[in-house]
């Protein structure tokens, strides 16, 4: 996470919650198999976690696929179907903004990039 620069990610509350999820997953694979040691960096317990969980749990972690995550996340159990082409812009516009800050920063830049409202 750390090399992805999570913390400073546009989605970073769900990113959080993600891991926090594929943690707890992986903490109760413990459980489901006592006295077996499980490595989070091994195929086995991928494959486990998939199985139990129906889930994978190597994910990519770039901003743009836990932005699209977030929006899917967000939008569980909503009877409104998510607009994809609108959703795409949207990321796309919201991981430029988060990139273009992190550019100036890393530049030591004093002032930040700024969103402005087109109307
Ligand atoms: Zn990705």
């Amino acid at each position: 996470m750390e090399a992805d620069l999570q913390i400073r990610s546009p989605t970073v509350e769900g990113t959080l919650t993600r891991a926090i999820d594929r943690y707890s997953k992986f903490i109760k694979l413990f459980k489901f198999y006592p006295g077996t040691m499980i490595n989070a960096r091994t195929d086995p317990a991928w494959t486990s976690v998939w199985i139990r969980f129906a889930q994978d749990y190597q994910v990519c972690n770039c901003w743009d696929c836990e932005a699209v995550l977030s929006v899917v996340t967000a939008s569980l159990g909503s009877d409104t179907p998510i607009d994809t082409i609108q959703m795409a812009h949207s990321i796309q516009e919201e991981v430029a903004y988060y990139r273009a800050v992190e550019i100036a920063r890393r530049k030591n830049r004093s002032r930040l990039p700024v969103r402005v409202e087109v109307a």
